[in-house]
């Protein structure tokens, strides 16, 4: 079949499929205290529409694909999902994205069902700091289930993910320096976007990678790592050790050039950019019958229209209508 090609000339390998819009914390950056209107139960895509549709994407040259959310372990039966989707044929790379919150009741299950990578997210080592920014006092769960992941060898790499927020992730980085040197994790840290559900995200409250970098580099010397095609952050090693740590720089340094993604919603809407005011839905055509010779012009039609950029930090620039956790980061 012909392969996935936006209307920039990019390849389009990679989906990232939001498996439930719910989630157990509430970080500041990403939901409100109070939390969100929820999809109604019919709403969201059941396991086989998601298995339908990643099977096709699959048949269209996507190679890796990623379960997020909301957070995608608070959906009931989750590891049979992923099982599912594992088994189709073609598919190379079946990755998870997750607070950690349920990942020690999970761990063995996810492994089974053919997950072979985790990134799990982590804004503090400390525990009141860990609470400042989730909502929740949950460190220690988050952590137990880290340790559990990190018990199965398949799963490799697994990477911790923190937001950075100026005015508090400074301090975070030389505990997390130190973990990623100690510890067989990637830690990376990912700069502050515009998808809060609050919208109270501004530019001076990025921390970029570059800030964050150097503060490191001063105390552990850096080298950075020859860039991966698609890869989406700056990997260094530690110069006079083990470990790495990378920085994924959205709003400093855009990737978009050489953006491979594309994003499934939990109802089954299709985004071609984090960022995109408008969606594509596949839900409606796959619950009235069509046929994936059908379902595949939907898809080529959107993934053509793929945004060549996003504008964050530019005149102009609007928030979308969902908020990160509805969209699946
Ligand atoms: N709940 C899971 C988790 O937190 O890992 C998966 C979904 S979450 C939306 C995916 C990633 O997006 C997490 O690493 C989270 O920290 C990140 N994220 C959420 N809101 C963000 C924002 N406004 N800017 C940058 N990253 C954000
Ligand atoms: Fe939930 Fe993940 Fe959003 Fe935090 S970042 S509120 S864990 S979806």
């Amino acid at each position: 079949m012909e392969p996935l090609i936006d209307g920039h000339g990019r390849l389009i390998d990679d989906l990232r499929v939001s498996v439930t819009d719910r989630c157990n914390f509430r970080c500041q950056y990403c939901m409100p205290a109070e939390g969100l209107p929820w999809l109604e139960r019919e709403e969201i895509l059941r396991f086989e529409e998601i298995e339908r549709l990643v099977a096709l994407f699959v048949r269209l040259g996507v190679r890796d694909v990623r379960l997020t959310g909301g957070e995608p372990l608070v959906r009931r039966e989750f590891p049979k999902l992923a099982g599912m989707l594992a088994a189709i044929d073609g598919l190379e790379d079946l990755s998870l994205t997750t607070n950690g919150y349920l990942l020690e009741r999970d761990a063995d299950a996810i492994v089974a069902a053919g997950v072979n990578r985790v990134n799990v997210s982590i804004d503090s080592l400390q525990r009141d700091r860990f609470y400042e920014q989730t909502r929740r006092d949950a460190l220690p769960q988050v952590l137990a289930g880290l340790h559990a992941i990190a018990r199965h060898p398949e799963i490799s790499p697994i990477k911790v993910n923190a937001v950075a927020l100026r005015g508090f992730t400074e301090m975070e980085a030389l505990p997390f320096a130190e973990f990623a040197r100690s510890e067989s994790f990637q830690v990376r840290f990912i700069e502050f976007m515009p998808l809060d559900a609050d919208r109270a995200w501004s530019e001076d409250q990025v921390l970029t990678g570059e800030e964050l970098r150097a503060i490191i580099h001063e105390l552990h010397p850096l080298e950075e790592k020859p860039r991966e095609a698609h890869s989406t952050a700056r990997v260094y090693r530690f110069a006079d050790g083990a470990g790495e740590i990378g920085f994924v720089n959205p709003v400093s340094e855009p990737f978009c050039a050489d953006c491979n993604r594309v994003r499934l919603t939990a109802d089954g809407k299709l985004r071609t950019c984090l960022f995109s005011v408008n969606e594509t839905d596949l839900r409606a055509p796959l619950r009235d019958g069509a046929t994936d010779g059908e379902l595949e012009q939907v898809i080529r039609e959107a993934v053509w229209r793929k945004e060549l950029k996003h504008h964050v930090g530019e005149k102009g620039f609007r928030q979308p209508p969902r908020s990160m956790s509805a969209i699946g980061g």
